[in-house]
């Protein structure tokens, strides 16, 4: 759960664990050139709560660390200059 009370599903389909949403976003954001502005976080967990049907907590208690925000396509961090600026990534070449 998240400090607005967003509960995400441990195991199952949810678009935001099997990662379909962020492809999706990739390639809306590199069909126009533009960033894909992104964090990224860390919580820990506790296995006990990771059983079929349970809710992984990732609430402020469980926060180890954030991280960005940045772009997801160029991997550039963010500033307000580049954010003015066209996206310059290619997601299908890693650097
Ligand atoms: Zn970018």
């Amino acid at each position: 759960m998240t400090n607005d009370g967003t509960k995400y599903q441990v195991e199952g389909t949810s678009p935001h664990m099997t990662g379909e949403r962020l492809l999706e976003e990739t390639r809306k954001a590199t069909m126009f050139g533009e960033h894909l502005w992104v964090m990224a976080g860390t919580w820990k967990v506790d296995p006990a709560k990771m059983q079929a049907g349970a809710q992984a907590l990732m609430d402020h208690e469980s926060l180890l660390g954030l991280a960005g925000p940045g772009c997801y396509v160029c991997e550039e961090p963010y500033s307000a200059r580049l954010a003015h600026r066209r996206c310059k990534g290619d997601p299908r070449r890693p650097r």
